[in-house]
């Protein structure tokens, strides 16, 4: 049995061994990974702090160096990291390696990054006076990532951080340490200083204060909306510098005027792939009257030939929902729906596998209505409700009636309705004809509303995190 250590100061430390076990077959022990303590949480923080100077104020180009390193060896080992991260998360092979080959990309884009970071240079409003404006590192960032995506939410959050001079030190969700280790490997073979970048395995509750106590200077965290409020609430008190990616309820409107073939893809895709598990999910399908009877019955088949079984099996295109405490939500809010008076006419089932894994069957729900719990709250499993609609306006409204904000589709052929949709649509995110869920590394990633808070993730305007400004303003003497 492997047993992994968490990386503090640039050394490997030991802490409390806890298992790690695959969806798929929960007879399978990935290997024993190490939680760490809040002291050595404090460790890491002093490390982080200690490392910042010289990290902060060194060539740029050894960053993109380090950075443009870490990624060709994700590149490189694409194909183990993969079965690695689909055995202990459950996405499917294919996904998992789309997954790592966006990862490796993340790090490659901000190499370029590291050497773009260009300031403003400027006239005064006095003679003689020169303005400069600089972009400077942030200080100690605290990284805080989900299990859903345990590889490229870390590398987008990390990537950035190292190529503007941060420190970072990392608290990957409990549920998915093998691919944080795997990647702290990397991060720390490929030639990370000592302290440059902290590896923290082990539960939030138990880190989460020192994550945002003192030495900390900045948190990026993705996760839940009541986990981000209360990480907000801390940092906030501290005075830190917080952004935060969180829930979504994501709707795919479908118009009577939408190629069939397009929106039935679309939908299955949004609301089912990664076993519904996204934030970016279509959770909700808001579909026109005209349309509606035809759509829900090819979707209906499209959904009863996914093969849902073992992540890593060749047939799969549906893998195992995370662990069984995900997998009881899963089947509460299913009875949620029904109570409702939703009508469950596909999927929901446990399944038996081969193995003894967390399976269950897509489900669709119709015949909801905006303010049932099942489209108000997100749910987080491959289980999507359709609510018929009337006509576009009434689309757009049910579209913004949530709290969240995060992303929404529409599939049609109007290009009028597909412009409208753009400006109405109360989110971060549009998708036009295209899943909700699947997005670019090099342009922003956010959302509006409970789904985000602080600066956008990802491309340029990562920096707008990442670094602090600084104006310069000078008279020769
Ligand atoms: P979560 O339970 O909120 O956990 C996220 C991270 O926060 C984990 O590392 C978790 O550690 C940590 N954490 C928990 N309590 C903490 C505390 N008191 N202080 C500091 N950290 C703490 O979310 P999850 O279940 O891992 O992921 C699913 C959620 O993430 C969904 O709501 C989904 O929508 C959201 N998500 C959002 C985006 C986006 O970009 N908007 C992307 C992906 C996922 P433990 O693992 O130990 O609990
Ligand atoms: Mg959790």
């Amino acid at each position: 049995m492997i047993g992994r250590q968490n990386l503090i100061g640039g050394r490997w430390t030991a802490g409390a061994p806890a298992p790690n076990i695959n969806p798929s077959d929960t007879n399978d022990i990935i290997g024993e990974y190490d939680q760490a303590s809040p002291e050595q949480a404090a460790m890491a923080v002093a490390a982080a702090r200690e490392a910042f100077r010289a990290w902060s104020r060194g060539s740029v180009q050894a960053r993109a160096d380090l950075l443009q390193t870490i990624g060709a060896e994700i590149m490189a080992r694409q194909d183990e990291l993969a079965d690695l991260l689909s055995r202990e998360e459950g996405k499917t092979r294919r996904e998992a390696l789309g997954e790592v080959t966006r990862a490796a990309q993340i790090f490659g884009f901000f190499a370029g990054e590291a050497v773009r970071l260009n300031g403003e240079a400027g006239p005064s409003v006095r003679p003689g006076v020169d303005v400069q404006i600089d972009r400077e590192a942030v200080g100690v960032v605290a990284v805080v990532t989900p299990w859903n995506f345990p590889i490229a939410i870390p590398a987008w959050k990390i990537a950035p951080a190292l190529a503007f001079g941060n420190t970072v030190i990392w608290k990957p969700a409990e549920l998915t340490p093998a691919s944080a280790w795997a990647l702290a490997d990397i991060i720390q073979r490929a030639g990370a200083p000592p302290g440059v970048f902290n590896l923290l395995m082990g539960s939030g509750a138990i880190l989460g204060d020192a994550l945002t106590g003192a030495g900390v200077d900045a948190v990026s965290f993705t996760g839940s909306t009541g986990v981000g409020l209360g990480i907000l609430s801390r940092a906030a008190a501290r005075g830190m510098k917080v952004q935060l990616e969180m829930g979504g309820k994501n709707a795919l409107v479908i118009l009577d005027d939408a190629d069939l073939d397009v929106a039935v893809q679309t939908a299955l895709d949004g609301a089912f792939f990664a076993t519904g598990q996204r934030c970016t999910a279509s959770s909700r399908l808001i579909v026109q009257e005209g349309i509606h009877d035809r759509f829900v019955s090819v979707l209906r088949a499209a959904m009863r030939a996914q093969i849902v079984g073992d992540a890593r099996a060749s047939a799969t295109t549906i893998g195992p929902v995370v662990d069984s405490r995900q997998l009881r939500r899963d089947e509460d809010y299913i009875g949620v729906g029904a109570d409702e008076g939703g009508k469950l006419i596909e999927g929901g089932a446990r399944l038996r596998g081969a193995t003894d894994g967390f399976y269950l069957s897509p489900a669709l729900i119709t015949e909801t209505t905006s303010r049932m719990r099942i489209n108000q709250e997100e749910v987080f499993g491959p289980l999507a409700s359709v609510i018929r609609v009337h006509d576009y306006e009434e689309a757009v409204a049910v579209t913004n009636d949530v709290p969240f904000g995060l992303c929404a589709g529409i599939c049609t052929t109007a290009l009028k309705y597909a412009r409208a949709f753009r400006r109405d649509a109360d989110v971060g995110m549009v998708m036009v004809n295209l899943p909700t869920a699947g997005v670019d590394y090099h342009v922003p990633f956010g959302g509006r509303k409970a789904s985000s808070y602080g600066p956008r993730e990802q491309g340029s305007y990562a920096r707008e995190f990442y670094t602090a400004v600084k104006t310069t303003y000078t008279q020769a003497g």
